[in-house]
């Protein structure tokens, strides 16, 4: 079954104790698509301006992604900058240029609207509904955001977390939307509000899912080496989504292999800047990586 997603395409300007990049590709809907291509047909719903190189969409595209719904429009591209400390977890923000998406009004191709799966990307939430509002049905819809947006939009981002199934969101980001320092009050807060679940992404110490009144916890992969965590966020949720879309149904059971899918997805998009790793990755190398996890999480009975 296929996914639908919107978010941002961008240029990211990234600088980390172990080098720095500039005006390489990015995005939230860049590193998500790319990441569920590897599990599913992808459908992209975004703005580019006129600056921005057709090899791009052409990389996209050679990876099967469905680009109808990526727009040009007269203007520049989105922008992003930003720099990590030693605690790579956490992004500082230092530049973020809305440029094209700030007068943005998506209108989906005919063949995207009845799409199954929808993931709304990190991007204005008002965005977030303008596309959820024009999909027949959508049989299962999950959502991202950040601290930008949670400040910039509180009334769209809670409007919009009413109409989905799954939230992904930071550690960070999670207590201060619920204004709660315990993550479990936090994540039962949000619930509250909408999602059914819920999955707070903890960097280097992985990733929790509250789904009704369950509790999973995954670990990340132990990497020596973190080069460039930027997209780890929407590279995750790309293996999440893109193995619950392959399985057509999100039950427990898959939504745990949904999330090991995610985390050995970001794990690998870490280990060099922009999409550099996740371009060369190969199938065999996901797969292995998830029997690692499983050998990693692995204890007896007592
Ligand atoms: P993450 O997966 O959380 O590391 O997301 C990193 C990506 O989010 C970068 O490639 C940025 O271009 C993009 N980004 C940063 N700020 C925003 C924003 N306010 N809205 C949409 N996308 C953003």
């Amino acid at each position: 079954m296929g996914i639908l997603v919107v978010g941002s395409v961008a240029f990211d300007s990234v600088q980390t104790p172990f080098g720095r990049a500039d005006e390489a590709l990015g995005g939230s809907a860049t590193y998500f698509s790319t990441s569920a291509s590897f599990f599913t047909d992808v459908r992209l719903v975004a703005v580019v301006g006129e600056d921005f190189p057709d090899e791009h969409i052409d990389g996209l595209k050679g990876r099967g992604i469905d680009v109808e719904g990526l727009k040009k429009a007269p203007g520049k591209t989105f922008r992003w900058k930003g720099r990590y400390d030693y605690d790579l977890n956490q992004a500082h923000t230092l530049e973020t240029h809305l440029n094209v998406f700030s007068s943005f009004d998506p209108h989906l191709p005919e063949a995207y609207k009845d799409t199954p799966y929808v993931f709304l990307a990190n991007i204005d939430p008002g965005l977030q509904l303008k596309v959820l509002d024009q999909v027949k049905k959508p049989k299962f819809v999950a959502c991202d955001t950040m601290n930008f947006w949670i400040e910039g939009k509180p009334d769209a981002l809670r409007k919009l977390l009413k109409r989905v199934d799954l939230f992904v969101i930071n550690e960070g980001e999670a207590r201060q939307l619920a204004n709660e320092a315990s993550l479990v009050r936090a994540a039962r807060k949000i619930q509250k509000d909408g999602p059914r679940i819920l999955i707070i992404k903890r960097g280097e110490y992985g990733s929790v899912m509250f789904s009704g009144g369950s509790y999973f916890c995954a670990p990340a992969y132990p990497l020596e080496e973190v080069f460039d965590p930027t997209g780890a966020g929407d590279t995750f949720a790309g293996g999440v989504m893109g193995y619950l879309a392959n399985t057509g149904d999100a039950v427990e059971a898959n939504l745990r292999k949904a999330i090991i899918f995610g985390s050995v997805m970001a794990s690998f998009n870490v280990e060099a800047f922009s999409l550099e790793r996740l371009n060369a990755l190969r199938l065999e190398e996901i797969r292995a990586r998830y029997s690692e996890f499983k050998r990693l999480t692995h204890f007896d009975d007592l």
